[in-house]
C-alpha cells in the first residue's frame, strides 16, 4: 500500500480532477496499490486470509514494500488511505467448517486480491447482480464482508476532495436514491449546481470532469 499512489488511484477511480500534471497515467483498470500501473503481470498480487489472524500478500511488483496490514486496514489521520490488497468474499467465499473438523484449523489458500480502491469496479464488472453505491443503483445488496471490504472512510474520502454528495456514505445512506442521484452519477462532467459541496473545493473543480484516463501519476517514488 502506498499512500501516494494511492491518493491518485482514489482520485482517478472517483473521477475526481487532480491538482497536478501527471507524467504518467494511473492505469484505467485495477491499477497496482504499489505503482499504479495496470495489466502488469508481476503486480498481481495473492493474499491469505487466515481464520484468526493477519491477511498475509504476495507479489512481484517492483515497488512493493512491506506495510502493517491492520493498521493500514483500520486508517488514521497521518495515514488515511487504506488502499491494502483485500480478498473477494463474492470470489472466494469463506467456507464453513466441515463437519466433524471443527477443531482442525483449515489451511488459508492464497487466493487472487483485489486492492481496496479496485474494488468498485472490480464488482460492477465480475459481479453484475450487486448494487456499488455511486456506481450501480439496481442489483442485490453486497454482503456485508463485500461492503466492508470496499468501504471508504470519511475521511480518505475527503482527502481526496470528493464531493460529499458523492461520498459513499451519502448513497448508502440515501434510501431514495432518486432521479437526482442516478442523473448525476450519469452525466459527469456536465454542468449541475453542486448539491452538497465540500466548501474547500474550488467551484470549477466541481464542475470540471477529467477523464480517469486523464489522470497520472507524477513519479514513481
Ligand atoms: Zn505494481
Ligand atoms: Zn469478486
Ligand atoms: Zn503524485
Amino acid at each position: 500500500m502506498c499512500s501516494h499512489i494511492g491518493k491518485h488511484i482514489l482520485c482517478a477511480s472517483s473521477n475526481v480532477p487532480e491538482e497536478v500534471v501527471l507524467k504518467e497515467q494511473v492505469g484505467d483498470m485495477m491499477p497496482c496499490g504499489f505503482c499504479g500501473r495496470s495489466g502488469i503481470p508481476e503486480c498481481t498480487i495473492t493474499i491469505k486470509v487466515p481464520v484468526n489472524g493477519t491477511p498475509t500478500w504476495d507479489t512481484k511488483c517492483m515497488f512493493q514494500h512491506k506495510f502493517k496490514y491492520g493498521f493500514a486496514d483500520s486508517g488514521s489521520k497521518n495515514q488515511p488511505c487504506r488502499n491494502i490488497p483485500v480478498k473477494c468474499d463474492l470470489c472466494h467465499p469463506a467456507l464453513p467448517p466441515e463437519p466433524g473438523k471443527t477443531s482442525q484449523k483449515p489451511q488459508a489458500i492464497a487466493v487472487e486480491a483485489v486492492w481496496r480502491y479496485n474494488m468498485p469496479n472490480h464488482v460492477v464488472h465480475l459481479h453484475k447482480e450487486y448494487i456499488v453505491p455511486g456506481r450501480r443503483e439496481g442489483g442485490v445488496m453486497l454482503p456485508p464482508a463485500v461492503w466492508k471490504a470496499m468501504k471508504l472512510t470519511d475521511l480518505e474520502q475527503s482527502v481526496v476532495r470528493i464531493l460529499k454528495d458523492r461520498w459513499q456514505s451519502s448513497f448508502a445512506a440515501a434510501s431514495e436514491l432518486d432521479k437526482e442521484n442516478m442523473q448525476a452519477s450519469g452525466s459527469r462532467g456536465a454542468k449541475r449546481p453542486a448539491l452538497e459541496s465540500s466548501g474547500s473545493l474550488p467551484s470549477k473543480h466541481a464542475r470540471t470532469s477529467v477523464s480517469r484516463l486523464q489522470t497520472a501519476l507524477t513519479s514513481l517514488n
